[in-house]
């Protein structure tokens, strides 16, 4: 491998105690977050909840009003854009219309004044990057939309930033493109080794790519873990709901043992459920299990819940069964459908709901 693209050095991005004020409005509520060199690190949060200003404090293009942001250790919140090891990729990706790849690609490298023969090594090394090889004399505007972003991406790691910042960069891509993208934006980070960092509100995408994830709500981080931690662990009900689909059930602890407790549903079952490590859980509770851990089958005395089958909906690889159950709450079941033909359950059949011991989550109050 080529090790002039492989270098590897991705920063460490420190942010304590960010807070931005526009005016009376306070877009980011006292941010503290560690963003690991070489990470794939996504901010994910409905519009609004000041994701993008996050990104443009650390690229520079805004101020924090208060709090620090540090770079492999050093404070760059003074720094303007054009001094931080860091480049960003918009969702518009803004190419030089009149240009070629290749100018495009060496734009930033010219700015910063590197010799002519450097120039055209990276050059050369960041079409190759991108899987545009041979493409470098082409107008930009003769590529679509994809390989237009893929020339933004060479652009903006050409000059081998310490991190690259990217605001919802696939957006404006059709799905099958988008889904293409993912993969390729995911090799990108594994081969350069370039921090990223990450802005979407498509929870999928954040999934799907990202070694952690920070979910945001508000001006504030929720909650920050693994795909796996947020998806199967979250702690708290904005993030379990904004996370994939959930099933929200009220309980009672009885016992709590290390991190499992013992919890009573409405039903009289009792099951154990984890929590969050920091927030041991008394009293009455809320806990969530998704709709594929759990199971729906013939009522019998060991079932956990109780329901009746409201709606069916078939989704090709699986059916989503939505029960009402005897307390009134809803609750859905999704089944893989493991063969075609029909689930088997109809419309106001009384069925039991089970899941295994572990699955469910105690929230944080
Ligand atoms: P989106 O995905 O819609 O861009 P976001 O999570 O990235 O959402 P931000 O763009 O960071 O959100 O905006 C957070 C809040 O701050 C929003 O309410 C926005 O209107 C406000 N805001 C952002 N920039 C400014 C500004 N320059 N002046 C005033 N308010 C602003």
């Amino acid at each position: 491998t080529d090790t002039r693209t492989t270098a590897a050095h991705g920063g460490a991005i420190g942010l304590h105690g960010i807070k931005k004020w526009f005016g009376t409005f306070q877009a980011v509520d006292d941010v503290t977050l560690d963003i690991r060199p070489n990470e794939f690190f996504t901010l994910l949060g409905p519009s609004g909840c000041g994701k993008t200003t996050l990104l443009r404090m650390i690229a520079g293009f805004e101020l924090p009003t208060e709090g620090q942001i540090l770079l492999d250790g050093a404070d760059i919140s003074s720094l303007l854009p054009n001094q931080r090891p860091v480049n960003t990729v918009f969702q518009n990706y803004a190419l030089f219309p009149h240009l070629s790849v290749a100018e495009n690609i060496a734009f930033g490298l010219k700015m910063l004044g590197r010799p002519k023969a450097e120039i055209g090594t990276v050059v050369n090394d960041m079409l190759r990057l991108v899987h545009l090889e041979g493409r470098g004399d082409n107008p930009v505007t003769q590529l679509s939309g994809g390989q237009q972003q893929r020339v933004a991406l060479a652009r903006a790691l050409a000059p081998r930033p310490k991190v690259l910042l990217l605001d919802e960069p696939l957006s404006a891509l059709d799905l099958k493109l988008r889904k293409s993208m993912q993969m390729e934006l995911k090799r990108l980070q594994l081969e350069t080794g370039i921090t990223f960092v990450f802005v979407t509100h498509d929870q999928e995408e954040a999934l799907t790519m990202s070694d952690r994830i920070a979910v945001m709500s508000a001006g504030t981080v929720r909650q920050v873990g693994s795909p796996w931690d947020i998806y199967d662990r979250p702690a708290e009900r904005f993030v379990a709901d904004f996370i994939g689909e959930t099933n929200f059930l009220e309980a009672d602890v009885v016992s709590v043992s290390g991190s499992a407790a013992r919890v009573r549903l409405s039903s009289g079952a009792e099951i154990s459920a984890s929590f969050p490590a920091d927030a041991v859980p008394t009293g009455s509770v809320t806990i969530v299990v998704r709709p594929e851990h759990a199971r729906a089958g013939a009522p019998t005395g060991m079932s956990v819940l109780r329901g009746a089958v409201h709606d069916i909906v078939y989704l090709g690889t699986d059916t989503h069964l939505h029960m009402h159950l005897d307390d009134g709450t809803t609750f859905t079941v999704r089944q893989q459908n493991a063969r075609s033909g029909h689930c088997g359950f109809s419309k106001g059949d009384t069925v039991g709901i089970d899941f295994s011991d572990g699955v469910a989550q105690i929230l944080r109050d």
